[in-house]
């Protein structure tokens, strides 16, 4: 922890307004309690520094700089598309540590792709996050900080979130649902949590917590297969949570949220991206996600796969994709091939961190 001496400075981008408000009205501040509203819209929706606070006395904010950290990462490092004008990001906490966020244009608004923890203990087999562990979780103010410096990057508002940079983020549960609570708060961003996607390889009992929190975000479950043989083979989560165990954890979802699932399937050639593959699929969809003989509203995201060094693992080609959905599609499953953005850049997930010689952890 950075600091004076030893003494650990308070995380306030983290702090709900009344949690600001007990911490000012208290020694060494003592303000009015009117101040914290004040100092939240600060750091949430403008997104600045103690310094610009403008209309907060001089000597508040010196001993706001002086007790308080305000956990933004910095750009390390920006990747921008000159075909859509995507941008990558490798950010550096305040500890050192590195983490990825990508920003999106979409036709319903601006897109970031958020991390929640640094690294990944998934261990997911293609997929590059996971490599070399997890180093540590990422704090609600982090999350947070990633959205604030890309709109502050890129001088553009963010208004949809999905959280599936790196990390797993019913891993950082807590963490995961201060930062939803943050960052959907009227007096801050107030991004909407219909605005926001969740995806999670699939722990079962946090997603039946989860969806007892009133908290209406999209849930993504990354599926990837449609036996428990092949979905074991690439994903070891599957050895703790079987698949008819995941499928009923996203029916109860629904019927406890009313929100709609959407499942992502990464096709990687020659293992999962068979016509007799993607019939596997439908059935085993249409057997779980269905209530009283009607059929659930879910949506299949497809995936080719990303190119991660050393996985020993292909893309699944233009035609096998095409010849998947089309089988999905002709069981009235609705499914979309996932649109690759930034080509020019590589977006693919987690290979930034990996890549940067600046990506030495620090414990
Ligand atoms: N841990 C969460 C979120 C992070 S990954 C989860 O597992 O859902 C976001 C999505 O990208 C997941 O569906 C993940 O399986 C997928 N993914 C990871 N590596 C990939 C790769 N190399 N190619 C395509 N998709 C990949």
């Amino acid at each position: 922890m950075s600091g004076s001496g030893n003494i650990e400075k308070t995380d306030i981008l983290g702090m709900f307004p009344e949690e600001i408000e007990a911490l000012i009205t208290s020694p060494p501040y003592m303000q009015p309690k009117y101040r914290a509203k004040q100092i939240f819209s600060w750091l949430h929706e403008r997104g600045v520094g103690f310094d610009e606070m403008s209309n907060l006395p001089r000597g508040l904010r010196e001993s706001l700089g002086e007790n308080c950290i305000i956990k933004t990462p910095t750009v390390e490092k920006r990747l921008v598309s000159k075909i859509d004008g995507t941008r990558k990001y490798l950010y550096r906490l305040y500890d050192g540590n590195t983490v990825e966020a990508v920003f999106m244009r979409y036709e319903h608004g601006n897109t970031l792709c958020v991390s929640s923890q640094v690294g990944c203990r998934m261990g997911c087999r293609f997929c590059a996050s996971t490599k070399s562990g997890r180093v540590r979780d990422l704090s609600a103010s982090e999350i947070v900080g990633e959205v604030i410096a890309a709109e502050r990057d890129s001088g553009e508002r963010i208004s949809n979130i999905v959280m599936m940079g790196i990390g797993e983020p019913l891993d950082n549960f807590d963490n995961v649902v201060r930062f939803l609570r943050l960052i959907s708060h009227p007096d801050g961003k107030n991004i909407g949590l219909r605005h926001i996607s969740l995806s999670t390889c699939g722990l079962v009992p946090k997603i039946y917590e989860l969806s007892r929190l009133d908290l209406p975000v999209t849930l993504s479950i990354s599926l990837h297969a449609s036996t428990d043989a092949a979905r074991s083979e690439i994903m070891p989560v599957n050895d703790a949570y079987k698949i008819d165990e995941l499928l009923r954890a996203c029916r109860d979802w629904f019927v406890t949220t009313g929100r709609r699932i959407s499942f992502e399937y990464t096709l990687i050639a020659g293992k999962n991206d068979s016509p007799a593959d993607a019939k596997s699929l439908s059935r085993l969809l249409s057997k779980y996600m269905t209530d009283g003989g009607r059929r659930l509203p879910l949506h299949v995201n497809l995936i080719p796969l990303n190119d991660v060094e050393g996985v020993g693992m292909r893309r699944a080609d233009r035609e096998s994709v095409e010849r998947f959905r089309t089988v999905l599609t002709g069981d009235g499953i609705n499914a979309t091939v996932r649109r690759r953005l930034g080509p020019d850049i590589d977006a693919a997930c987690g290979q930034l961190r990996i890549s940067s010689k600046l990506s030495q952890e620090t414990f």
